[in-house]
């Protein structure tokens, strides 16, 4: 799930602070997000013509409470399911539901997120439903390498939006653009830390990245203008002008080396 700029910058205005993980909460935040890495491979494989958005639903409920772990994202803010499930135009926090059957060509998001033991994992694949044309799989694969070359620069010398800046190059450069309402985020003890992680920003601006610090980046790309809107639904957000729209996301720690992806394992090909 991702944050939303307004309402998570007014409550994170008090508590601005990074938080640093230890080994023991990293190894704690790997274990949740690796229930969210079992979960989406296991969706994948029913991610074709014909599968209903509720069924997807139901079978990462029952994933994700066979590892022991809680769908993080059921109930949060009253978010009714635990996939957010958004085809197409539809961007981010799309509701799951038997009317919503995907069909040969689609593009879906699918955006999880575990509990266990206090921590929380976050991650999230756009897939192709059989064959998709070759605009959505530009947007696709701009879209992860946005993600990946932001990972590269989650490192100990970087500042926050460093990534941002980078996601924004890549997206922009291939001729897409980034939303601006909804962001990346810190994760931990809550799904939603500080910082807020922009898609878009200056290079060499914001805090100085530490060893420690676990953000979920989540670069989340629209093939035309990046307002947005918010169906009647209250939740499911689309671009005004209903284009297409694609979404990855990885939990991330800073080490005092490599970066480390907590979600690392996502088949996304
Ligand atoms: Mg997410
Ligand atoms: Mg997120």
């Amino acid at each position: 799930m991702s944050g939303l700029l307004d309402e998570v910058s007014t409550r994170f205005r008090s508590t601005t602070a990074i938080h640093l993980r230890n080994a023991w909460e990293i190894e704690k935040l790997r274990a949740s997000n690796q229930v969210v890495v079992e979960t989406l491979n296991l969706l994948r494989e029913h991610i074709k013509p014909g599968t209903s958005t509720l069924r997807l639903d139901k079978m990462a409920e029952d994933n994700i409470r066979s590892k022991g772990a809680l769908p993080a994202f059921k109930g949060y803010r009253g978010f009714p399911a635990t996939i957010c499930a958004s085809i197409n135009h539809q961007l981010v926090h799309g509701i799951p539901s038997k009317k919503k059957i995907l069909k040969e060509g689609d593009i879906i998001t699918i955006d999880c997120g575990a509990e266990m033991e206090g921590y929380f994992g976050d991650a999230a694949v756009t897939y192709a439903v059989g064959e998709i044309d070759q605009r959505r799989r530009l947007l696709l694969e701009t879209t992860k390498q946005c993600l990946l070359e932001a990972i590269e620069k989650m490192r100990v010398g970087f500042r926050l939006y460093d990534l941002s800046a980078t996601i924004q190059e890549i997206a922009e450069g291939a001729g897409f653009n980034v939303v601006r309402e909804y962001t990346g985020h810190g994760i931990g003890a809550k799904m939603h830390e500080p910082p807020l992680i922009p898609n878009y920003g200056t290079a060499g601006m914001g805090p100085r990245l530490k060893a420690g610090m676990v953000f979920a980046l989540e670069p989340m790309l629209i093939d035309g203008d990046f307002r947005v809107e918010v169906a009647d639904d209250g939740w499911t957000v689309y671009p005004k002008d209903k284009s297409l729209t694609a979404h990855f996301e990885h939990t991330v720690v800073v080490t005092e080396g490599e970066p480390q992806v907590l979600s690392e394992g996502i088949i996304w090909d």
